[in-house]
């Protein structure tokens, strides 16, 4: 398998990273996904968006292999039961509707804990996407906040070292860090969404939210690291309390969105 030299998102010590799918293969990331991506040249990058199709699902040098291989082994399999639930609600007749999923049989943790390793090697560690720096129009009065406020990730920058030590040890439950974690059903097969590290805000309030976002059909992840995500998701912060090899039947009510565009928890109008 190609490799190469670089800091891991997972240990951050620099190794030779392998190219792995993110999240794992059997989370029904081998098909072909298209990824929004702003087009930055253009008059309004918050309408108008690149597509970029990228064949046999998504990967990329991003995690060394002791660290895939180790998260995949302990998460993975896990996961994919996760995702697997919620296939056949994940589809554009459902979308903006909440919609009833029981999972008879889970162990929480463990999705909870491979969906932190999926949103920490989507997620770029030096904040750099452009799309931080960016305002732009938006119908909902939220949006990437500019300058100073955006550039302040400081909240990141701390949290983070306890979330990648969380994720590195297997059985560890209960974390001490606080952020909330929050799921979401995608409509569009196909579809997909990194936003990385990013603060967004109310224009009208001023208010904001530090949040990290990954999507791939057929379920995204927000991960909140402050404030109040503006659309309705579905919290699942309490499975990080279950032990490793805990069992439970799961029972969400999740809303299901359409990727509108490259902008972080973008669902189009949602009226
Ligand atoms: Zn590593």
């Amino acid at each position: 398998m190609a490799k190469k030299v670089g800091i891991c998102r997972i240990c951050t010590l620099t190794k030779a990273l392998s190219k792995e799918h993110i999240p794992p293969r059997n989370a029904y990331n081998s098909e072909d996904v298209i990824l929004s991506k702003p087009d930055l040249q253009s008059f309004d990058p918050f309408v108008n968006w690149k597509k970029r199709i990228i064949q046999g699902g998504y990967s990329e040098f991003v995690i060394c292999e002791s660290c895939n291989n180790q998260t995949g082994t302990w998460y993975g399999r896990e996961y994919g039961t996760f995702a697997s639930s919620c296939v056949s609600t994940a589809n554009e007749s459902n979308l903006k509707k909440t919609v009833p999923i029981v999972i008879p049989k889970l162990m929480p943790l463990r999705v909870y804990k491979q969906a932190l390793t999926t949103i920490c090697a989507s997620a770029k560690p030096d904040f750099s996407r452009r799309l931080d720096l960016v305002v732009g129009k938006n119908p909902n009065d939220w949006g990437v906040i500019k300058p100073k406020e955006a550039k302040d990730l400081s909240l990141i920058s701390k949290t983070l070292p306890d979330i990648q030590k969380f994720i590195l040890d297997k059985t560890a439950n209960k974390p001490a860090f606080s952020v909330r974690l929050f799921t979401y059903l995608v409509a569009e097969e196909s579809r997909g969404r990194m936003s990385g590290y990013s603060k967004q805000g109310s224009k009208s309030t001023g208010k904001l939210e530090t949040i990290a976002e990954f999507a791939r059909w057929p379920v995204g992840w927000v991960l909140v690291f402050d404030g109040e995500p503006k659309p309705p998701l579905c919290e699942v912060s309490g499975w990080s309390n279950y032990e490793y090899d805990e069992t439970a039947t799961i029972s969400l009510n999740i809303p299901c969105y359409s990727i509108k565009s490259a902008v972080p928890l973008d669902f189009g109008r949602l009226s």
